[in-house]
């Protein structure tokens, strides 16, 4: 068994001698017969950082016997000096004592577990078994951060099965061994194997980012400490950006979207409108005294008013009926017929007219590239 020294979460250097060095898959794999790098478990990933000069990758644990993952091998013998990874291992811990510190005011105020909890690279979650609104949680947040403003000691210890029979704990395991007890002072005691801060006022802050239902419960995002301040730039970024594009300040960007969308409404309507009126007067023009094929052409009408006028042209022929609109490339088209089947002529006019397109016997649409007086000398010869 391998000696643990991260109950001091904050002990980042440390001295150990080597015992083992296997070589695993794609790493070397180092047992030390002391070491303060954290081994992945309780939703909190491995520690990384050097060990003897090498980097440490990922750190795990077996058996109570802790595997360092190293890109080097190591003597077995030598004296190293391990070094974590302070950066990254302080982040974790801010996340991880936050997350205890407002579970427990959740936990006092509403008796819920937390029955997941996930530390990822960029995202903190934990998952409530019951229902709790954002509010509410807000409620507990600032709770949270006046207790890091108090800055309760924060204490990890091993209490004997008697005292630990009488002690009120939040544990997601029932009968571990050697039940290590992560204490908050006045405010949460829990099970937990994961190194810890010294003290609250060490994780910063506690922020709750939203929250979702979540198997009947509830899943809870939140950030702590300096991720918490990362995420708190990342969106001033997207204020300011807001900010310089509508020329407003801070408090009023919701009243200038909401215009802009507004606006935006109004020009669509208007447009629809002007289309209509486009594809009214169209319509009242459209003239074939024959009855044979014909088509019509028109410009920046959407599909709405192009499907009235093939509606209304196809009553004018036997034959087919086309209206095409243009666009960059040629036209759009709606082809509409009551008497020719338009599913198996529709390969035939694609092909007269360089488009694709389909539809149904009465109606097909698509788009082409043939001009003007192509597609008229096609109708005229159909
Ligand atoms: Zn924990």
């Amino acid at each position: 068994m391998t000696q643990k020294l991260f109950d001091e979460g904050e002990l980042f250097e440390f001295e150990a001698t080597v015992l083992s060095c296997e070589q695993g898959k794609k790493c070397y794999e180092v047992t030390l017969d002391r070491s303060a790098f954290f081994p992945e478990g309780g939703g909190q990933a491995g520690d990384v950082g050097t060990l003897g000069g090498v980097r440490v990758i990922d750190t795990q644990e077996k058996g109570g016997v802790v595997y360092h993952k190293t890109d080097k091998p190591l003597e077995v013998g030598a004296k190293v000096k391990g070094v974590i990874d302070r950066a990254v291992r302080l982040r974790r811990m801010q996340n991880h004592s936050g997350e205890h510190l407002i579970m427990g005011f959740i936990h006092a105020r509403f008796g819920y577990e937390n029955v997941g909890f996930h530390l990822g690279k960029d995202e903190v979650t934990l998952d409530l078994n019951g229902v709790i609104s954002y509010e509410q949680l807000l409620e507990c947040e600032q709770q949270a951060n006046e207790a890091i403003a108090q800055d309760r000691p924060i204490t990890i210890s091993y209490p004997d099965d008697k005292t630990l029979s009488t002690l009120a704990y939040r544990s997601k395991l029932e009968n571990m061994e050697n039940v290590r007890i992560v204490t908050i002072e006045g405010v949460d005691v829990c099970a937990c194997c994961a190194p810890h801060l010294s003290s609250t006022g060490k994780i910063g802050v506690v922020k709750v980012l939203t929250a979702e239902s979540y198997k009947g419960g509830t899943r809870v995002h939140i950030l702590c400490g300096l991720d918490a301040v990362a995420e708190y730039e990342k969106k001033q970024a997207i204020v300011k950006e807001l900010q310089r594009l509508l020329s407003a300040k801070p408090e009023k960007i919701a009243d200038s979207v909401k215009r802009l969308l507004d606006e935006n409404g109004e020009l669509k309507k208007k447009l629809t409108d002007i289309a209509n009126a486009q594809a009214d007067s169209i319509i009242a023009s459209l003239k074939n005294d024959g009855r044979g094929s014909f088509c019509t052409f028109t410009e920046g009408l959407d599909s709405n008013a192009l499907r009235r006028i093939a509606n209304e042209g196809v009553k004018l022929t036997d034959g087919i009926f086309g209206v095409f609109n243009k666009t960059e490339g040629g036209y759009s088209y709606i082809i509409a017929s009551e008497k020719v089947a338009l599913r198996a002529k529709a390969k035939e006019i694609n092909t007269a007219l360089g488009g694709k397109g389909g539809g149904s016997d009465a109606m097909i649409q698509g788009s082409i590239t043939a001009d003007e007086q192509a597609v008229r000398e096609y109708f005229a010869g159909l």
